[in-house]
């Protein structure tokens, strides 16, 4: 691509230049500010295409709870004494006796997108409604475009990208307002019909909070829809636990690829199910609501993956399930769907997307230290989080070793020990 092509002289000449920029401003690349801006006087932008503060803000409401402890928060793991713990967060904003005295056995997720906003002012290094649509490598390093204009020249690049819900095929053709995903419950829940039968597909937390919402709203004929045999709750064991160190994910990069995928996904339902907590809630105002109404408002119907759905004469939608005996339908009037995210890509440029390596099912090729591999690197680095489950399991999505993975890359980025990682004390040798 030609200088005239990505923008011209005298914008490029202008564009602010960083030491890192990180696209995306949710948890992983706070943390990763946090503890850079410890560090280093270099200069760090990070670019969010939303408008503002926020953490899945469509999935925010009162009730919803952490699957995570407070001790998990943006800096702790590596650096307790930072000024942004999320402890300082309580004392500074004069919560912490209340919260204490609250006595949660897990925090409620308004908090935490709080603790992020206070965290995120104080940081002030975040461009919101900054959607980059083009990142391209340059003799001076990454160009990063905002709408097509240059907005940064970056030495190295952090990717913290996230994930966005899925959306099923089956929901094509539906009706947008009786069918519709779980992130569009909160605007559609006025309009709704609260004794029509509802059905809520996914059999994750994200499904189990939707029949939580609708409950709560009164709806009394709600079909919990999904795929697994079981809904299946979190292993919140110590043991379980043991899958979330520093000290298991080194384990993992010694395997080799077969095996570590394969344990991998042995482990998933460690992290990717729901909390025990939010289960007993659903029993429990599902019981409820037999007493006043004499039946179950909720049905629970584990074991069926949707395949197809279609929209009857009646305005009713069919939905066609495949189980282990015979195909089921089920016929509805609303239908909500959280079918699990998906990875969002990187908005690389043609030339770029070509240099990057990929393994044999086109994924990116993540080192332990987070860096993607790519050709013709010339000093420059591309980390990314969130997009190596197989080389460094449940821990590269969660929230449970952020600045742990931060910590790992500031090390790689400064090639030095800024931050020791040890986790010694541990009694399993895997
Ligand atoms: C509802 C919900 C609750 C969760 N609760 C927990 C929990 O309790 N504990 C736990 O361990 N994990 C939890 N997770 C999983 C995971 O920890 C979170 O998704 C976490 O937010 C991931 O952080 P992230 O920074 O990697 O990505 P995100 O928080 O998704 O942030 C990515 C950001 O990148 C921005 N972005 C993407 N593309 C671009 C672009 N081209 N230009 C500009 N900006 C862009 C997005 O706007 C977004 O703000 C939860 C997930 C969900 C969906």
């Amino acid at each position: 691509m030609t200088i005239t092509e990505r923008g011209t002289h005298e914008q490029l000449r202008t564009t602010p230049r960083y030491h890192t920029v990180g696209i995306g401003a949710g948890p992983s690349n706070l943390s990763l500010a946090a503890l850079y801006k410890n560090v280093t006087s270099d200069r760090l932008a990070l670019f969010d295409s939303r408008p503002g503060t926020g953490w899945h803000t469509p999935l925010l409401y009162p009730g919803v709870r952490m699957q995570t402890g407070w001790m998990k928060d943006l800096v702790s793991l590596v650096d307790p004494r930072h000024e942004l713990t999320f402890l300082n967060y309580l004392v500074t904003s004069g919560r912490l006796y209340a919260l204490i005295n609250s006595q949660f056995d897990s925090l409620p997720r308004i908090e935490y997108e709080r603790y992020l906003t206070w965290a995120t002012e104080r940081l002030g290094v975040v461009n919101f409604g900054s959607q980059v649509d083009s990142i391209s490598i340059t003799d001076d390093g990454f160009e990063i475009s905002v709408d097509g204009v240059p907005a940064a020249v970056s030495e190295h690049l952090v990717l913290g990208l996230g994930t966005r819900a899925v959306r099923p095929a089956y929901l094509g053709g539906l009706p947008a307002e009786r069918a519709f995903i779980a992130d569009d419950l909160g605007q559609r829940l006025a309009t709704m019909d609260r004794s029509a039968p509802t059905a809520v597909v996914g059999g994750g937390q994200t499904g189990l909070e939707s029949v939580l919402r609708l409950l709560g709203a009164g709806f009394t004929d709600l079909r919990w829809i999904g795929r697994n045999q079981w809904f299946r709750s979190i292993d919140d064991s110590p043991m379980a636990n043991e899958l979330y160190r520093p000290s298991h994910i080194e384990y993992l990069q010694g395997l080799n690829r077969d095996t570590r995928r394969q344990m991998i996904d042995d482990s998933r339902y460690s992290g990717d199910a729901i909390t025990p907590g939010g289960l007993r809630a659903l029993y429990q105002a599902n019981y409820d609501g037999f007493l006043s109404l004499g039946q179950f408002p909720v049905t629970l119907l584990p074991g069926r993956d949707v395949r197809t759905s279609d929209l009857l004469s009646d305005g009713n939608i069919r939905l066609c399930c495949s189980t282990t005996a015979l195909p089921e339908e089920h016929v509805v009037r609303q239908l909500i769907v959280a079918a699990g995210r998906e990875h969002v890509a990187a908005p690389f440029d043609d030339d770029l997307r070509e240099r990057i390596e990929t393994d044999d099912d086109g994924q990116i090729l993540v080192e332990s230290d987070y860096s993607v591999r790519w050709k013709g690197m010339n000093g420059h680095k591309i980390f990314t989080f969130n997009a190596s489950r197989y080389s460094h399991g449940l821990t590269n999505a969660g929230l449970t070793q952020l600045p742990v993975r931060a910590a790992i890359v500031l090390n790689s980025m400064f090639e030095r020990e800024i931050y020791p990682i040890s986790d010694d004390v541990c009694a399993v040798h895997w």
